[in-house]
């Protein structure tokens, strides 16, 4: 094999640069390999731009956030948690907000300092060498464990190490390099791929979304899932967009964590969106019979205004099927419990989710079953490291999913260290 180094680190993205700089502190020769013609692409795109990069919550409250996999994460948040994450930036130069919350961005609201605070520390660090526009095609495993990667920038290259960090990100947004490489990498030398699904993803609905509403974001409302027997599984209560065929928005986004593996069974999921959270069904219902009768000459069409924005009014006349030219006096107390229901239950069915291009995170990835959770090594391959994305941990919006990506590098790095 051509070239030695002590440590190859596959993917620049957040968790691969952490543990650059957690291992350059004792590996002499590192090698950082990064397919796209720059690292830490997606890093540069998070928080829309401003990178929510973690979240203050107490370890307990954070850790729900990741769900009933949270628990792996306890001995890398012991490590290397919120706290310390938020001390590195800060010594970088990087001053920081915490906003509602308790999500913390950078005071530029530039998550490129984020970004550049990173790489800076890795350029400035002789130790450490990237190869860009470089893809890892293969871990190579030799009976005492990993033994070095083969990668291609052109033509094949196998690369001699003894320890290797796999950091290559999930599925999601493959135009920032996470393709999904990690899973098949991983999958050859042994390990189990939960399968990878779209999560933080919005849903797909069978209803037709008029064009009007196509992008059009409502505020303070509230979103039940349930099944088909109508058991509730989740609710969510804030803002909601409607999308060409079906909703996104961050509520939809946290919905679609719980549900996704669902509805790639085959599920289909009912979703109600109480559009008058605050309002009590018999509050509503007697202002609704009051206004009715206040506005008696004029037709539904029109009069749904009273009730609703104007950019709502066509799927609302398409829920209720109550003839639209019908005026307020002539409305029927059955009329009346179908506007009802189109106020606080207006329903969807929910078919499945888009897909990997539009997924803020990866559900699935290596099983968590097979990765030492104080190290991030391989139970299965000796000196092979698995962090972020990669792994089969996901969770919810608001700062956790990049301090799992920083802090599972940061353990890795500094495990490849006490070797
Ligand atoms: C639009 C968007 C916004 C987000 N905003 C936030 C946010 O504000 N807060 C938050 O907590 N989370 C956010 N996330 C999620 C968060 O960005 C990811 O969970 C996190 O970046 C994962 O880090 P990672 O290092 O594991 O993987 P990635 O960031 O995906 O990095 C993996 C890297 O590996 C490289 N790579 C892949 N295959 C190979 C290969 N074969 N050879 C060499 N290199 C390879 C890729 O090019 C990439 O650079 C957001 C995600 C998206 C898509």
């Amino acid at each position: 094999m051509q070239t030695q180094y002590d440590l190859v680190i596959i993917g620049g993205g957040a968790s691969g640069l952490m543990a650059a700089i957690a291992a350059a502190e004792k590996q002499q020769k590192i090698l950082l390999v990064e397919k796209m013609e720059q690292a830490g692409r997606k890093l540069r795109i998070t928080g829309k731009g401003r990178c929510n990069l973690t979240n203050t919550s107490p370890i307990k409250e954070f850790i729900s956030h990741i769900g009933s996999d949270g628990r792996f994460m306890r001995n890398a948040f012991s490590l290397f948690f919120n706290n310390e994450l938020m001390q590195f930036f800060e010594e970088k130069g990087v001053e920081l907000n915490i906003e509602r919350g308790s999500r913390v961005f950078p005071k530029s609201s530039k998550a490129l300092d984020i970004f550049l605070a990173l790489i800076n520390t890795i350029e400035r660090n002789k130790n450490i060498t990237i190869l860009k526009n470089t893809s890892a095609t293969d871990l190579i495993v030799s009976p005492n464990g990993i033994a070095g990667v083969t990668i291609n920038n052109g033509k094949n290259i196998d690369i001699a190490a003894p320890k290797v960090i796999l950091a290559t990100g999930g599925r999601s947004y493959p135009l920032t390099g996470s393709t999904g490489d990690g899973y098949s990498l991983a999958k050859n030398v042994g390990h189990t791929i939960v399968d990878p699904i779209p999560s933080l993803v919005p849903l797909v609905c069978q209803e037709a979304i008029p064009d009007e509403l196509v992008g059009f974001t409502l505020k303070n409302v509230s979103l039940t899932i349930s099944d088909a027997n109508d058991k509730k599984i989740c609710n969510f209560f804030g803002e909601m967009t409607f999308t060409d065929n079906g909703i996104g928005g961050p509520i939809v986004l946290s919905a679609s964590r719980i549900i996704s593996r669902r509805l790639q069974a085959g599920e289909q999921l009912r979703a109600t969106l109480d559009l008058k959270p605050a309002l009590e069904h018999e509050v509503l219902d007697k202002k609704l019979i009051r206004e009715l009768d206040e506005n008696g000459s004029r037709i539904l069409k029109d009069a749904l205004r009273l009730w609703l924005p104007a950019e709502m009014i066509p799927l609302a006349l398409q829920t209720m099927t109550i003839e639209h030219y019908k005026r307020l006096n002539q409305v029927s107390a059955n009329d009346r419990k179908k506007i009802m229901r189109m106020l606080k239950a207006m329903p969807f069915t929910i078919v499945g989710t888009r897909g990997f291009d539009e997924a803020i995170v990866t559900q699935g990835g290596v099983s968590l079953k097979e990765v030492n959770p104080k190290t991030m090594e391989s139970k299965l391959v000796k000196n092979l490291y698995i962090t972020g994305e990669l792994l089969d941990l996901d969770a919810d919006t608001g700062g956790y999913n990049l301090q799992i990506a920083f802090s599972t590098g940061y353990a890795a790095g500094k495990a490849v260290n006490m070797q």
